[in-house]
């Protein structure tokens, strides 16, 4: 199936940091794709901006070594990177400075949309939010867009809002998590408004509980001094699995509006009761083999921060009293996986004896790898041996069945800075949804502090801390298995 392309008018895309990791690994790759895929038009401009002193010539070269390294070799016609190219730019200046934003100014064409992507640390928003205004380079059609870790608390996520809004309405900021641009997630609204079939079962009534699952197999890499600062509950859980569990429990938008979707998951997050400090495990890697345990990776011996966490949290509000959400988050586990699990409840009663066997529907939404969503039914087990019962997938692997020509999925970059573009903020977060993320998670945090609790080691490339096993069956529940 071939997806429909709409090309978007012209624009200017200012990296702020376009010579960082982020903007070499996922910014640059996912607009030329969109170019390759016929979406953003000629007369465009990329323009990237950092502090090294590089000829324009010099960056388109970095551009076009971050494509071919990352691009992840999606087919593109002949000269296709000749041509995106000569719409790359490039401006020397320190966001701290003054010297280097007429030249950024003279770059930017008229009125049409300017979007400045803050590909930089946390720290620099303020003064390049401040820049862009004393230039003078704000447009009717402007939009600044900001990257995690959006605040490392409540506190310091209320001075960021504040920052930004001393220079930018709301509607002109658009903090990004990338998860919310994966087709997955985005089909999970499809899946849950656009048909009859889910939407009466998606309540306490129907659903027996919720499993979340991010899990990777990497480390630290070199991110060990901003890690070792945050750990899994700032880095992933505040921000990753809370959008997703949003999005599972939120009541169905009157319109699919930003501002209406928004409303309904701040609903949620404002619904989640505090976590009980039994309900929560914490978990740190230990070395394996030629392969650093945790504290080596971030060259700090005595740390105490969590590579891992697995929590049970309850929605309160009348559809989902009494079904728990459990959500569970790692690095160096066994495989790299992100999953939902919605698991229904038993059928009332068996009419086939217990011998026949019982199996749970489960709804699978798979985000990564292999994005897709696998329903599991049961069916009798074919053959003339009686009536006995299996569990089979109903399967539908969005790369096989929707990808363009059999291709990858666009990558969340890809979807969420064309959104940017068309000035779509649905899947970006608002100021007050990251502020009563923060709200819930920073009592959590303090408890840890407060009771000067330690991670529990687990092995690496494992399924994690075993307490986090005795979390679902205290309950007479099991993790389902972390697959790739
Ligand atoms: P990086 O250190 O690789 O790159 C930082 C960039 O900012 C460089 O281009 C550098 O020249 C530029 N820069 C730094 N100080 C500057 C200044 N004073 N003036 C102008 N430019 C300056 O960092 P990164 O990994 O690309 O991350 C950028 C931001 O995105 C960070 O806030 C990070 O937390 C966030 N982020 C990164 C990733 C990722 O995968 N790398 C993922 C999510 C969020």
């Amino acid at each position: 199936m071939v997806s429909r392309i709409i090309p978007v008018d012209p624009f200017d895309l200012v990296v702020f940091g376009g010579t960082g990791d982020l903007a070499r690994r996922k910014i640059i790759p996912a607009l030329f794709r969109r170019y390759c895929a016929g979406q953003m038009r000629t007369g465009s401009h990329l323009i990237g901006v950092a502090r090294s002193a590089l000829e324009t010539a010099s960056y388109r070269q970095l551009v076009a070594e971050a494509i071919r390294e990352f691009s992840g070799g999606r087919a593109c016609e002949d000269g296709t990177l000749e041509r995106f190219l000569e719409f790359v730019e490039y401006i020397q200046l320190d966001a701290q400075g003054e010297q280097g934003w007429p030249a950024l100014g003279e770059l930017l064409q008229g009125d049409r949309t300017r979007a400045f992507y803050m590909s930089v640390g946390p720290s620099l928003f303020g003064d390049i939010a401040g820049r862009i205004r004393v230039n003078g380079l704000v447009n009717d059609a402007t939009r600044i867009v900001v990257e995690k870790p959006f605040g490392h608390d409540l506190e310091s996520a209320r001075a960021l809002n504040a920052t930004l809004a001393e220079h930018f309405g709301e509607a002109q900021i658009y903090r990004i998590d990338h998860y919310l641009g994966k087709e997955t997630v985005q089909n999970l609204m499809a899946v849950r408004f656009g048909n009859v079939l889910f939407e009466p079962l998606w309540n306490s009534q129907y659903v027996d509980h919720i499993q979340i699952t991010v899990a990777e197999t990497v480390g630290i890499g070199g991110r060990g001094a901003y890690y070792d600062s945050a750990g899994a509950m700032r880095d992933m859980m505040q921000n990753h699995l809370m959008q997703l569990l949003c999005l599972i429990a939120m009541e169905p938008p009157a319109r699919f509006e930003p501002d209406a979707v928004r409303d309904e998951k701040l609903k949620v997050i404002r619904a989640l009761d505090p976590v009980e400090p039994h309900h929560i495990v914490r978990g740190q890697f230990a070395a394996e083999g030629d392969t650093p345990g945790y504290r080596d990776e971030v060259g700090a011996p005595r740390s105490t921060t969590e590579s891992y966490v697995a929590l049970k949290a309850h929605v309160s509000n009348w559809r989902w009293s009494g079904t728990p959400f459990y959500l569970r988050t790692g690095k160096r586990l066994v495989a790299r996986s992100s999953v939902i699990n919605v698991v229904f409840k038993d059928a009332p009663h068996s009419i086939f004896g217990a011998e026949a066997g019982q199996h749970s529907n489960i709804l699978s939404i798979r985000l990564q790898p292999n994005e897709g969503i696998t329903m599991h039914v049961t069916i009798k087990e074919p053959g003339p041996g009686g009536m006995r019962l299996i569990d089979v997938p109903l399967d539908m692997s969005f790369a096989e069945a929707l990808g363009p020509d059999g291709q990858d999925p666009p990558d969340a970059y890809e979807r969420l800075i064309m959104d940017v573009i068309r000035g779509n903020q649905t899947l970006f977060m608002r100021g007050d949804e990251v502020e009563a993320a923060w709200a819930w998670t920073d009592p959590i945090i303090a408890g840890w502090q407060a009771r000067g609790e330690v991670p529990k080691p687990y092995d690496a490339f494992g399924k994690g801390p075993e307490d986090a096993d005795h979390l679902m069956r205290r309950d007479k529940r099991d993790w389902r298995g972390i697959k790739p």
